[in-house]
């Protein structure tokens, strides 16, 4: 059978394969136009008069524009997640969709290797941009309708050989995560200082719509909630996955509960208490685009790269 190389034209309609085989200008065709669908503006002043830079000369930058009223110079990475990064522009392309295909994530060390990238560090920054930008904002009363709320907790394998056992559930010094999520659409999770009432309920109220339910267990952390939406308070016991009688919706609640969990055990090993918000804007950001094609829901996490402060602190650097 002839070969019939696939014509380029959406990220959302590409498979991993044609992914892979991007070139540099293909690339930043992508890229441009995700950040700029309804034309390239400059990022210093807003002007749409802008006048790409084709100069054959090595000297100058690929994929220069510039702006033709405030004379200013940009490319496709100023003002993004990927300013003044070293990794070309079909890297970063590949990662976002690696990342967003994954189901439970890839690893920066895997990353690297698929990748080719030179080093661990240059890897591990890259997968933390990739999550700053599917951060979802804003977060404020985000989730609507039945929202289930959970705490599950994360990391800090237990010491052997001190005597003690570790303890599970509320209590333990792994790290509590909250989660909440809406009956068949979105979720959250955040990592949590304390697991008590004051941070609990401060959670729910800045991330759930006044109109919702509230559904959690029994635990005496969540009393009181109720009155503050109008759908109330139900309770449920999670540890039976019993929600509702006859709800039979809950399965979905149970399996994005299983999934940061799981993530971060089998698929980054560790995970600092630090950087576990991290994980979890990246897990529910796959879950919130879970039904989408790989292509599609790796666009939507491109289209997250601008405005978004990047507080990483270079390590050793
Ligand atoms: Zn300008």
């Amino acid at each position: 059978m002839k070969y019939i190389p696939p014509k380029f034209s959406k990220l959302s309609e590409m498979a991993a394969i044609d992914v892979g085989r991007l070139t540099e200008d293909e690339a930043r065709t992508i890229l441009e136009g995700i950040r700029w669908p309804k034309g390239i503006f400059c990022p210093h002043c807003g002007s749409k008069k802008v006048t790409r830079i084709e100069a054959k000369s090595e000297k100058v930058r690929d994929g220069v524009i510039q702006c033709n009223d405030c004379k200013g110079q940009f490319t496709v990475t100023v003002g993004t997640i990927m300013q003044r990064s070293h990794i070309t522009l079909r890297q970063w392309v590949q990662a976002f969709y690696s990342i967003c295909s994954h189901k439970k994530g890839v690893s920066a060390l895997q990353l690297q290797r698929n990748l080719g990238l030179h080093t661990y560090r240059a890897a591990w920054h890259l997968t933390h941009r990739i999550r700053t930008a599917m951060k979802q904002e804003p977060l404020a009363g985000l989730l609507k309708g039945i929202v289930e709320v959970d705490e599950t907790y994360i990391g800090g394998k237990p010491r052997k050989g001190n005597g003690r056992r570790n303890k599970r559930g509320r209590g333990t010094e792994k790290t509590p995560v909250m989660d909440l999520i809406e009956r068949k659409g979105n979720a959250i999770s955040k990592p949590i200082e304390k697991v008590n009432a004051e941070t609990l309920k401060g959670a729910i109220r800045e991330m759930v719509d006044k109109k919702s339910t509230i559904m959690t267990d029994e635990w005496k952390a969540y009393r009181g909630i109720g009155s503050e939406f109008l759908g109330g308070h139900g309770i449920v016991n999670h540890g039976l996955g019993e929600y509702v009688s006859g709800d039979i919706s809950t399965n979905t609640a149970e399996s994005y509960f299983a999934l940061p969990k799981h993530g971060v055990h089998g698929t980054f090993h560790h995970v600092s208490k630090h950087h576990l918000f991290r994980y979890c804007d990246e897990f529910s950001f796959r879950w919130n685009f879970r039904k989408v094609s790989d292509g599609e829901r790796a666009t939507q996490a491109i289209k997250g790269i601008e405005g978004k402060r990047l507080l990483l602190k270079e390590r050793g650097e």
